[in-house]
């Protein structure tokens, strides 16, 4: 998709499968089954869509999916794609881990920072992006690295220090524009320092939204993750963004989404909103 100066394209992080319960919190089975098949053991398909956002200066990268490090027994507990998919759908659009000079990290979850690396021969963590800035919020990288108790499980540090150990790491504030035309903002609710990421040119908006709404299915304001650290926050922020989005004609790109890595929004008196012109890539 041209978005003004930008050509923006989804990515594919690695399809995976996640457990139905955590994918929408406080909804009953009943209730979301109507909408979502899950599997024999629960799980629903997610997909992990980053972006690819070049235009001519820079050459960007939201999120990196799981990547290819997993062992067998998680890989087969979630699913996970083999290799390294995120590798193999940039090189497939004649880009290099070494052109990407600008990741950002919308959180720092395994699903959004694990792709970040891989291992070298002696099975050292290495990072990938080895010519790219790799951005993320204060709070998020306070809340990664500060080993609270409670937050732990939550960030797979092993992966995330080499990246700072490195000298790439960087942190970013609410409000920054990250590169000319891309703005990253804490929006709360999935994780306290989660950023929403806007691209805007030539008068048009992309808004990834992350985990804040991940798929067309969460656009209801009690439809969020059971992972969400603050969901009071989400459902408070989500409907704003969605509603900013509709009234201004935003794309929206749609981070877990299996069928749409793309959509605009429209209000609904019944459904709060729906996802219109919505498209498997951007
Ligand atoms: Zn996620």
């Amino acid at each position: 998709m041209n978005l003004g100066n930008w050509q923006l394209d989804t990515i594919n992080g690695g399809q995976f499968w996640l457990d139905g319960g955590v994918m929408f919190g406080v909804v009953p089975k009943t209730v979301w089954k109507n909408v979502v098949q899950a599997d024999d053991i629960n799980r629903i398909p997610c997909a992990n869509n980053c972006v690819l956002a070049r235009d001519g200066t820079h050459t960007v990268l939201i999120d990196t999916g799981y990547g290819g490090k997993f062992a067998p027994l998680d890989r087969r507990f979630y699913s996970m794609e083999e290799g390294e998919p995120l590798i193999e759908g940039l090189a497939a659009l004649g880009v290099a881990p070494e052109d990407i000079d600008t990741l950002v990290f919308s959180h720092l979850h395994f699903d959004h920072v694990c792709g970040a690396t891989r291992f070298d021969d002696q099975r050292r963590r290495v990072p990938i992006f080895s010519r790219a800035r790799h951005l993320v919020g204060r709070i998020e990288w306070e809340d990664a690295t500060g080993r609270l108790p409670e937050l732990e499980s939550a960030y797979p540090l092993d992966d995330i220090l080499p990246l700072y150990d490195a000298g790439l790491m960087m942190v970013v504030e609410d409000g920054q524009e990250l590169v000319p035309g891309l703005t990253g903002f804490v929006t709360g609710g999935h994780t306290r320092g989660h950023m929403a990421l806007v691209f805007e040119s030539g008068g048009q908006k992309a808004a990834y939204l992350g985990d804040i709404c991940p798929s067309t299915v969460h656009l209801r304001r009690m439809w969020h993750l059971s992972y969400d650290t603050f969901p009071l926050e989400t459902r408070r922020r989500k409907p704003e963004w969605l509603a900013r989005a509709a009234d201004e004609g935003w794309w929206i790109m749609w981070n877990h989404d299996p069928r749409y890595g793309a959509s605009r929004v429209a209000r609904d008196a019944k459904r709060e909103f729906v996802a219109v012109e919505a498209r498997a890539k951007l």
